[in-house]
């Protein structure tokens, strides 16, 4: 049986920087990555943005250039998926048979788009957008489309709607909830990215769910909305969220209700197995030191760090602070911190000029900011999010005073 020293489970961002980590800090063990995607490993976000407009070809998405991972001997098993972990005996096998002995072993396996369940789900013509196998398959069939139904308004449904609708494609978005971004951002965001998707054109329609999708000859013609309306669509694409990828850890025993169970080490309650990224869910001292599970490259990335340090002999612990980001149409959207939970969102800056910044406050403590075409107050922000600032709406209402004149007065506390 093989055996390899730092066996990581995903070529996503986590995976690939575990990888780049543990050899920029001259760890000489062997590294092998097991993907099932047969690509050598590239940037997600994209794939709902300029992948999708066409703005960018896979090899500019591409997270190092193909020759970076065979010069640093980082062996690639693309196409292939761990099916099975035996923690005791520190092996896995994987899908085509093989079975390899590891040392460590970090599980960055990310998520699987939701799908619906309802009738149709399965027609040709719906898609997810989570690799670039579905985004690929999606554009295919795009020449023939005119009418796209999008489900779900969280970021990649939005994403997906403002990219296509530069395609001019004519798009509806259904969402179930009464807004769009209801599950990462504040009501005056959700509000603010409505109208200006209407103003693109875009059809959103709220508080309304899919009943089911009909098809003609196994393709999509239509669907058949809650309100008893029936959209025609050439086009679904579906933006529900993601299962955390977990099935073998979980049969292994790794506990957690959401995801795989970490410590501030990424330690799974396994021995020697670790966990990072869309599938590991932490503590955070930016949720009130409840327990979040983060969809970010920021997360994979920093997680991934902290795996390397601690692999190399330098312990380390997960506390950076959470960002994000979202390109629609000419909007940049910079998110730092974790607005779950607020209580207050004063708004600075003016929403008409599209040039603004939410401030989120938990009993008067800053614990985010959403900024719209605001880098400066994203950047002086973050000081106010990581020094957990408390501060009067009154005062950050105000745009003449900068974020950093205000971080510069309040005394830190810890
Ligand atoms: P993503 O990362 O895919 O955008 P989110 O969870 O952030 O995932 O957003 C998914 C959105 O889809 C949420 O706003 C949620 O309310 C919405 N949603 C989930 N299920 C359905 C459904 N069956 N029909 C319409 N909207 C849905």
């Amino acid at each position: 049986v093989k055996h390899v020293d730092v066996l990581v489970v995903g070529g996503g961002h986590g995976g690939a920087q575990v990888a780049i980590a543990l050899r920029q800090r001259k760890f000489q063990g062997s590294i092998a990555i097991v993907g099932d995607e047969p690509h050598l490993p590239y940037e997600r976000p994209p794939l709902s943005k300029e992948y999708l407009s066409g703005e960018k070809p896979f090899e500019r998405i591409l997270i190092r250039p193909p020759m970076f991972w065979a010069e640093r001997q980082i062996d690639m098993l693309l196409g292939n998926r761990v099916i099975a972990v035996d923690p005791v005996r520190h092996y896995v096998r994987l899908g085509s048979g093989e079975a390899i002995k590891y040392s460590k072993l970090v599980w960055a396996a990310g998520g699987i788009a939701r799908q619906l369940n309802c009738a149709g789900h399965d027609l040709e013509g719906v898609h997810v957008i989570r690799s670039r196998a579905d985004v690929d398959s999606m554009l295919r069939g795009m020449e023939c489309a005119n009418r796209v139904i999008i489900v779900g308004g969280g970021y990649i449904g939005l994403e997906a709607a403002a990219a296509l609708s530069k395609c001019n494609k004519k798009i509806t978005v259904v969402e179930s909830q009464d807004r769009v971004l209801a599950r990462v951002a504040g009501e005056p965001l959700s509000r603010f990215y409505e109208a200006e998707h209407c103003a693109h054109g875009v059809d959103i329609r709220l508080s309304t769910g899919v009943d089911c999708i009909k098809g003609s000859n196994g393709r999509v013609v239509g669907v058949q909305i809650s309100t008893g309306e029936y959209v025609p669509a050439e086009l679904v694409i579906v933006g529900i969220g993601i299962i955390p990828a977990i099935e073998p850890l979980r049969q292994a025993g790794a506990s957690g209700d959401n995801g795989v169970d970490v410590d501030a080490g990424c330690r799974t309650n396994l021995p020697g197995i670790f966990a990072i990224g869309d599938c590991a869910a932490h503590v955070s001292g930016f949720a009130g030191d409840t327990v979040v599970r983060l969809e970010s490259v920021q997360n994979a990335t920093d997680q991934a760090m902290i795996v390397a340090r601690q692999l190399t002999g330098e312990p380390a612990v997960y506390d950076a602070v959470p960002w994000f980001w979202s390109n629609q149409y000419n909007l940049r959207l910079q998110t730092v911190g974790l607005s779950s939970g607020h209580d207050q969102a004063v708004l600075r800056g003016h929403v008409e000029e599209r040039r603004f910044s939410i401030v989120y406050l938990r009993r008067g403590q800053v614990i985010a900011l959403d900024c719209i075409n605001s880098t400066k107050d994203y950047v002086e922000g973050r000081a106010l999010v990581t020094r957990k600032s408390v501060l009067k709406a009154s005062e950050l209402a105000d745009s003449s005073v900068s974020l950093k004149s205000l971080a510069e007065r309040v005394p830190i506390q810890l």
